[in-house]
């Protein structure tokens, strides 16, 4: 792998991208549908959005520049925050 684990924020899976939710305290996947604009693991770009909604409970973010911008709907406490990506291999 060309980067340490610790500054890789994304990572391949099959056809989709995996990242680390800290608000969701979970990974979410990122099918085709998702174009990973500037193809860097470190500081990933991918539009569009991303709104989730398992058992209700729905996450809505923006994922720039190695960042997490959380909207207003999402139901955990990072909503209308920004927070840097972590590591995919530190949970
Ligand atoms: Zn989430």
């Amino acid at each position: 792998m060309p980067f340490p684990p610790s500054m890789v924020k994304t990572v391949r899976l099959g056809d989709d991208w995996l990242f680390w939710c800290p608000g969701c305290q979970t990974s979410h996947r990122l099918c085709k549908r998702w174009s990973f604009v500037n193809h860097d693991v470190t500081s990933p770009t991918f539009t569009p959005s991303l709104i989730t909604d398992p058992d209700g409970k729905r996450c809505h973010v923006i994922i720039e520049n190695g960042n997490l911008k959380y909207l207003d709907d999402c139901h955990h406490g990072l909503r209308n925050q920004t927070v840097p990506m972590e590591s995919v291999y530190e949970s």
